[in-house]
């Protein structure tokens, strides 16, 4: 006969114990048919233009249709509907049968990554080669980002104002870019460097040609040659590179990792992994009690400025017209109550810990990878400086709701208290006294070209999102 102790029995019904989520209660293959069309997705949308894109295609699929602005609009309980900022900033609402001064339900992720982005003056010659100047997009450990293949993703405007698309270096048969790297026989002075400094902002110039336009004592030749190359194919001058967003991403896709296949290796996953879920999550929603909006951004990377970061007025304007839309009596109350009464879910990556590196974690408080989405209570750095900070109360209103819904979820601290830090949306949420709570899975390697997450992770955080839309 099995005896437990009292102890044990003590241990067993107080005791929290975070577990890993594989051992929960899922389906294994609806996690792989997930996991497939998210590596299928993050290949697709490497920059936040594309993840839009993407995102609206999918809502329109699924029955959501642009708001008009029309005179006479009106929407009614169970109308899918959203709004493209800019094309790079997209908002989908599916509208609740409560009125909207009760509040919305609300998941906002960010689309845009860590990349190198190109220099409005960036073609030069030197050296028998042509390269791009280029200025860093968020924070990324520079030198990680030569010597592999990159693509060249953005748009680019012509003199009469006609937009060109540019996706280049992501097929078979199309050529890459690359940031090139010191020879170590010749390294001995980088070598000593910080890694900081070893490879400085300066130096991550992109590799673009190298073969002479064929004339004689031709000064620049192989820059005209470029020039001919791309009048020829995209009809773009020089002066063109000035009113661009040309961004260098990494040229591979997603890929399983593991031999276990447990994991999802790719760039970009913070935070198109919560892009992503969220979205799932929003275009399954049919009839919800109280109005479900998913935001996804723009700018996060870069402090949420910018007209299509969390910072703009976008999300306002688009509820006092969603407010605006559902009622036959708006005022500006039905707007700032349609705030104040919010729940918001800022989803975004945390990281967890690497046992290659785990002296900068707290182990008792800090995330594991594969143990499900973390609730983040406070981000910040140096005493919580700059954090949102959730009051218990809604942090107690999400755990519950996860734990009815069986979703696998762990706490999470970014770090060692004083090791460093993060901060994500949640704060300018919160400004509109929302109530507001970070949840996102973890992942290693974040910001850098190939970050890598556990696909049970991506499975509890698209449950977890699925579940807050039903609150
Ligand atoms: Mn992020
Ligand atoms: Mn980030």
């Amino acid at each position: 006969m099995e005896r437990v102790s009292e102890g044990n029995r003590l241990r067993k019904k107080y005791e929290r114990k975070f577990a890993s989520a594989w051992l929960s209660d899922f389906a294994e293959k609806s996690v792989q048919t997930f996991s497939e069309s998210y590596m299928n997705f993050l290949t697709h949308s490497k920059t936040e233009r594309e993840a839009v894109e993407n995102a609206e295609g999918e809502a329109k699929k699924c029955g959501f249709l642009p708001l008009t602005g029309n005179p006479g609009e009106k929407l009614n309980p169970g109308d899918r509907v959203y709004c493209v900022n800019r094309g790079k900033n997209i908002l989908l609402a599916v509208i609740g049968r409560e009125p909207p001064e009760h509040g919305f339900n609300m998941i906002g992720a960010h689309v845009d990554s860590p990349r190198i982005d190109l220099k409005p003056n960036p073609l030069y010659q030197d050296s028998e080669m042509v390269l791009l100047k280029t200025h860093y997009y968020g924070g990324i450990k520079k030198y990680q980002w030569t010597t592999i293949p990159l693509a060249l993703h953005g748009v680019i405007f012509r003199e009469n104002g006609e937009k060109i698309c540019l996706r280049l270096g992501e097929r078979d048969g199309e050529p890459c870019f690359c940031i090139t790297d010191l020879l170590p026989h010749l390294a001995r002075e980088q070598m000593e460097k910080k890694m900081k400094d070893a490879v400085s902002a300066e130096e991550l110039n992109l590799l673009f040609g190298s073969k002479p336009y064929p004339e004689e004592d031709l000064e620049d030749s192989i820059k005209i040659n470029i020039f001919d190359l791309l009048a020829n194919a995209y009809g773009i001058t020089e002066k063109d590179f000035a009113r661009a967003e040309l961004e260098i991403v990494p040229a591979f896709h997603a890929r399983e990792v593991g031999i276990d296949r447990s994991m999802i290796g790719a760039y970009g996953q913070d935070d198109k992994i919560c892009a992503y879920t969220s979205l799932q999550a929003i275009l399954e929603l049919r009839d919800p009690q109280r109005t479900a909006l998913c935001l996804l951004v723009d700018k996060e990377e870069i402090g949420s400025e910018g007209n299509t970061g969390m910072q703009s007025a976008f999300l306002d304007n688009t509820i006092a017209r969603l407010c605006a839309l559902t009622t036959d009596h708006y005022t500006e109350f039905t707007f700032r109550d349609a705030l104040s009464g919010s729940k918001f879910l800022s989803a975004d990556v945390t990281d967890v810990v690497d046992p290659t590196y785990e002296g900068v974690d707290d182990k008792r408080n800090s995330a594991f990878l594969g143990n499900g989405i973390v609730v983040t209570k406070y981000t910040g750095s140096h005493g919580k400086g700059g954090a949102n900070d959730a009051n218990a109360e809604f942090v107690s209103e999400i755990t519950n709701l996860f734990d009815r819904n069986h979703v696998v979820w762990q706490t999470g601290e970014m770090g060692k208290v004083d090791a460093g830090g993060g901060g994500t949306i949640a704060n300018y949420l919160a400004r509109a006294n929302m109530d507001v709570l970070d949840a996102g899975p973890g992942i290693l390697s974040m910001h850098s070209p190939f970050e890598v997450s556990s696909k049970i992770d991506l499975y509890s955080s698209y449950l977890a999102y699925r579940s807050f839309y039903t609150l």
